[in-house]
């Protein structure tokens, strides 16, 4: 039986300091706000919230799939609801966001995947913060090109999809996604005139030349960023921490995705798909 990993030193959480980020803790607190990097417990909250990033999550808090990583609860989610995109962008004026980061669960079970709420989160966000650029992390909507095009076209600035691992590792972490979709989705994204992104999590089992190949794919794809990040087992029940990789390597893997024509990698133990995501706009 697999005994739990120790996890390596470089993985120690950073302390969120500074007054930026005081300021917008503030400002959290005294609106009850509600942000992904709070409840997601994230390490990189004192740095992000210092530059103005904050990671937000629509479509309710259940998501139709059952991700093997993934912390969030699979069910049947309850209606959605019709003032959020509102309360979002109310929430991202108040603390001030100079970017950020909408995500949300699948939808599967809605005839538009989302979209209509997507759109209209980011249309009401551009209206009440003109000056923050907006990156959305979209989910994979199951080859509905049309629902994809209303989820990205209401001017942000960047739009992310995460193809999360290799290929070989897809039925056992992303089990109702196909890697060769998701691929398809960045490149129609690209076509359609967006700045793209997508993120894969090590540590999973995947080979080094597993990933040479991801990141091939996606170049040819039209990808134009790539995070890369360590994973990390959310709780028991989730799928096994397969190794810790060493920062050397995230180096030479940043190194290997420019070779191969990404235009932007950020890697490193502690990346997430939206840490340093205010560099990500001008890429
Ligand atoms: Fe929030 Fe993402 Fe930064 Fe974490 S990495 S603090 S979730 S913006
Ligand atoms: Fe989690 Fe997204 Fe998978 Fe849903 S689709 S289980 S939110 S990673």
């Amino acid at each position: 039986e697999q005994t739990r990993r120790k996890k390596p030193n470089w993985l120690r959480v950073k302390l969120p300091v500074g007054k930026e980020y005081a300021h917008v803790r503030k400002l959290v607190d005294e609106h009850k706000l509600h942000t992904i990097c709070e409840s997601g417990n994230c390490p990189n909250m004192g740095e992000c919230w210092g530059a103005g990033t904050a990671t937000f999550m629509i479509l309710g808090n259940v998501c139709t799939r059952s991700c093997s990583f993934c912390a969030v609860a699979t069910g049947r989610p309850p209606e959605y609801d019709e003032d959020e995109p509102r309360r979002v962008a109310e929430a991202i004026q108040l603390m001030q966001v100079k970017h950020a980061v909408i995500t949300s669960v699948n939808r599967d079970e809605l005839k538009d995947k989302g979209a209509d709420i997507w759109y209209r989160t980011v249309a009401e966000t551009k209206k009440s913060s003109p000056e923050t650029t907006i990156e959305t992390l979209i989910p994979d909507v199951k080859g509905n090109w049309e629902a994809l095009y209303r989820m990205i076209s209401a001017g942000q600035e960047v739009v992310s999809h995460n193809v999360e691992t290799v290929e070989r590792l897809y039925r056992r972490v992303r089990p109702q996604a196909k890697y060769n979709r998701s691929l398809e989705q960045i490149k129609l994204t690209k076509e359609f005139g967006k700045r793209t992104k997508t993120g894969i999590m090590l540590g999973l089992g995947e080979k080094q030349d597993e990933v040479h190949k991801a990141m091939d794919d996606l170049a040819a794809h039209g990808c134009d960023i790539l995070t890369l990040g360590q994973y990390l087992q959310p709780t028991k029940m989730h799928i096994e921490v397969a190794e810790f990789i060493h920062p050397d390597q995230f180096d030479v893997y940043r190194e290997e995705g420019l070779k191969r024509g990404l235009k932007y990698v950020e890697s490193g133990p502690l990346v997430r798909s939206s840490y340093h995501a205010e560099r990500h706009v001008n890429v």
